[in-house]
């Protein structure tokens, strides 16, 4: 039986203030079905075949027992932000900019804070999810660099990959390609080759762990893993693709089950980082909390009705 779920996020981020989804149960264990609301059946479809792969067949064995990750540090003011990155003990912090227009004021000084907490040897990194232009990026990046200190890279400044190509021709930070991989198209090395120097990978968008490995080997890029911000049932998917890639160097994006209020597991079994790294094995929902957290029946129905439709588009 299906369980949709609904948990308030803790700051609102990517537009939602609650978190909705599905959990799926199997013969290899629990899958998560989350597909942001405000997308369509047919975009939904790789999400479904990610939770049904965790539910059916389960994952490859890992390579390594542990992954470092970043903290996420979303659109706060730079008190804030010097809280979160102090208070994650991650040595890597990724940082949201570009939230509105006319916002860089506000995005240098919360990554200058942002060093001030990680010190000099952590790693700063920045999310733009495509919203500045060429000529925006070039210039938002040039003064980010000198706010923070230096920059691990610019994970998607523009929205196309040419425009991503055109950037990166003048800027000396590396440019890492999110929203710009959702396919494992032939042409995909040929078209991030020159465009990207790291592949940002999410496993429910890509259509499962399998399917992300292979991405990661079409692309022939560096691979940080990051959540879609799932519930502890979905983020070890995100583990198992991090656990089982043959090379991990750079920590991934999947310490956001702090921008949850809950999580439908058990709280010793969250996926809190610890010292700035995570475990990779799976996990059950706790039945008492997934109760606790189960959507209103309106709601609960809308995702029962989803659930229904975007099956029947599986292939
Ligand atoms: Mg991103």
């Amino acid at each position: 039986m299906p369980f949709p779920y609904a948990i308030p996020t803790t700051t609102r981020f990517r537009g939602i203030t609650v978190r909705e989804g599905v959990l799926i149960e199997g013969p290899a264990g629990w899958g998560e079905f989350c597909p942001f609301t405000e997308y369509d059946d047919a975009e939904s479809v790789p999400w479904l075949s990610s939770a049904r792969e965790a539910a059916e067949s389960g994952w490859p064995e890992p390579v390594r027992g542990s992954v470092p990750v970043n903290c996420t540090v979303p659109a706060v003011d730079p008190e804030q932000a010097f809280r979160i990155v102090r208070d994650s003990g991650c040595a890597a912090a990724k940082v949201k900019v570009a939230d509105m227009p006319g916002s860089l004021p506000a995005d240098l000084a919360r990554v200058e804070a942002v060093r001030g907490a990680l010190g000099p040897s952590g790693a700063v990194r920045v999310d733009a999810n495509g919203a500045w232009t060429v000529e925006e990026a070039v210039h938002a990046i040039t003064m980010l660099e000198r706010s923070a200190g230096g920059l691990e890279y610019v994970e998607q400044p523009c929205r196309t990959v040419d425009e991503l190509a055109r950037v990166r021709r003048r800027v000396d930070v590396r440019i890492a390609a999110d929203e710009s991989i959702r396919r494992a198209d032939d042409p995909l090395r040929v078209a991030l080759a020159g465009a990207a120097d790291v592949a940002v990978l999410k496993v429910a968008p890509l259509g499962g762990v399998r399917r992300a490995l292979e991405i990661a080997d079409a692309c022939g890029l560096p691979v940080v893993v990051s959540s879609a911000l799932e519930t502890g049932v979905g983020m070890a998917a995100g583990l198992a693709l991090a656990g089982a890639l043959p090379e991990l160097p750079f920590a991934c994006g999947l310490g956001t089950a702090s921008l949850l209020t809950d999580d439908v597991v058990a709280p010793e079994e969250a996926f809190v980082a610890v010292d700035g790294v995570l475990p990779v094995p799976r996990r059950a929902p706790d039945p008492v909390r997934r109760d606790a957290l189960a959507a209103d029946p309106v709601r609960a129905l809308w995702w029962h009705d989803r659930l229904d439709r975007v099956s029947a588009l599986l292939p």
